[in-house]
């Protein structure tokens, strides 16, 4: 047997998309990290008979059930009745859950209105559990051979009530299989050069290797499975790592390019600047978004028009005029320009084309939306810089280009590292 849980999720926000479910995708991932494997996956709208046939059907797979959402005091929120329904049972005042309520109202120095009396029904045969996090407590109970948990939709509370009441069930389970998972960041490198360079470790089935494209990172996954899942997803993720070289970031788990870029700056003892058009201040939006970047980001510039350009940066006239704004030898200067304005080691610029539109430059050469210039300058050294072409809508133009161009400093930043990592 393979331990086994199956989910229900339930709102009618979820099933119109006015809200993006965040507790099934949190859940799945402690499932599997727990070694349990997560069967079914239902999202219902808020209806008893639609809830107690998605519960009855995910008890019929799986010996654990948990249900999220609909448990508030509010006439949409129906789960009680759908439990209820699903068990074949009716639902039952519960003096001990009522009181509990009532104290935890009292706590935030509320009294308990008529209306959250629902909140005390349970279905008979059933318990209510504590919630340690809110008012609305979870309801635990039996349909066929599952056994089934409900916990409130609230993010905080769902998870309050998982680790509580969830966990210890789930790693009781008899046939958890030992789950081990190592996840690479990458930068500057398409998905489908990583794949070449992993070679047969791409087509392995165990461990097994996936790769999540994201804006122009990909992030690498290596799982394995089974005794000694740990050591050998490491073996394989220390392979992945040698093979696909520095477009690896060194970063930790959850942790972007912005990171690794703000981490190789404190290590260099270096300070950038950003010098942004097409990106209109995304690049130092990310930098800053690193806790610790006021050490290496002093400044940044927004520079849209020619005239920004000129006066902030110092970037020549002539050369704004003779090859345009969105151009190698504009972008350079811009990079050059703030890093000589804010004071610092290095900078970085982007320019292009954001689009809808298409543009030519000076000498009637096509510059088609999407074209970009990013440039690194870095005190010492000769500026860099790269021509990209980003055939995507505006904002993803303006993401991937901002990724490209703090790929482009972190690439030469490597160099400078003292250990030389
Ligand atoms: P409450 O006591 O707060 O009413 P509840 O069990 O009734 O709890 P819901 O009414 O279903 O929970 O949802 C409460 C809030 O949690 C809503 O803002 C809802 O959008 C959000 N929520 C519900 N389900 C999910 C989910 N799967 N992922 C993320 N958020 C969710
Ligand atoms: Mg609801």
């Amino acid at each position: 047997v393979t331990a086994s849980l199956a989910l229900v999720l339930v709102g009618a926000e979820l099933v119109e998309g006015r809200r993006t479910d965040g507790n099934g995708a949190w859940l799945a991932r402690e499932v599997a990290a727990a070694g349990v494997r997560l069967v079914a996956w239902e999202v219902v709208s808020d209806e008893p008979r639609e809830i107690a046939r998605a519960v009855r059907a995910a008890a019929a797979r799986a010996s654990l059930v948990i249900v999220s959402g609909g448990l508030g005091p509010t006439p949409d929120d129906r789960t009680r009745e759908g439990l209820a329904l699903a068990a074949g049972v009716p639902l039952e005042h519960d003096e001990g859950a009522w009181r509990a309520i009532q104290a935890e109202l009292s706590r935030r120095g509320r009294e308990a209105h008529p209306l959250q009396r629902s909140q005390a029904l349970v279905p008979r045969g059933g318990a209510w559990l504590a919630n340690p996090a809110g008012i609305a407590p979870g309801l635990a109970l039996s349909v066929g051979d599952a056994e089934v948990l409900a916990f409130p939709g609230v993010p905080i509370e769902f998870r309050s009530l998982f680790e509580r009441e969830a966990r210890p069930r789930l790693v009781a389970l008899p046939g958890r299989v030992e789950t081990a998972l190592v996840s690479l960041a990458t930068a500057g490198v398409p998905e489908t050069e990583i794949l070449l360079r992993l070679g047969d470790l791409a087509a392995s089935a165990e461990p097994s290797v996936g790769w999540y494209p994201h804006h122009g990172e990909v992030e690498v996954t290596i799982t394995a499975h089974g005794p000694g899942a740990r050591e050998r997803a490491a073996d394989a993720a220390r392979t992945a790592r040698a093979r696909l070289g520095a477009c690896v970031l060194d970063v930790e788990p959850g942790e972007r390019l912005e990171h690794a870029v703000v981490r190789a700056l404190l290590a260099a003892r270096l300070r950038v600047a950003t010098a942004e058009s097409l990106t209109g201040g995304l690049v130092a939006r990310m930098l800053t978004r690193v806790p610790g970047a006021s050490a290496v980001i002093p400044a940044g510039f927004v520079t849209y028009s020619d005239e920004a350009k000129a006066r902030d940066l110092g970037v020549p006239a002539a050369l704004l005029l003779q090859r345009g704004a969105v151009s190698a030898e504009v972008a350079a200067a811009m990079a050059e320009g703030a890093r000589l304005r804010a004071g610092t080691d290095c900078a970085l610029s982007t320019t292009g084309v954001a689009g809808p539109g298409d543009l030519a430059a000076p000498d009637g050469a096509p510059l088609p939306a999407g074209t970009a210039f990013i440039a690194v300058s870095i005190a010492g050294r000769a500026p860099v810089g790269e021509r990209l072409l980003v055939p995507l809508d505006r904002e993803l133009v303006q993401r991937r280009v901002a990724v490209a161009a703090l790929d482009l400093l972190r690439r030469n930043l490597l160099p400078l590292r003292p250990e030389g990592r």
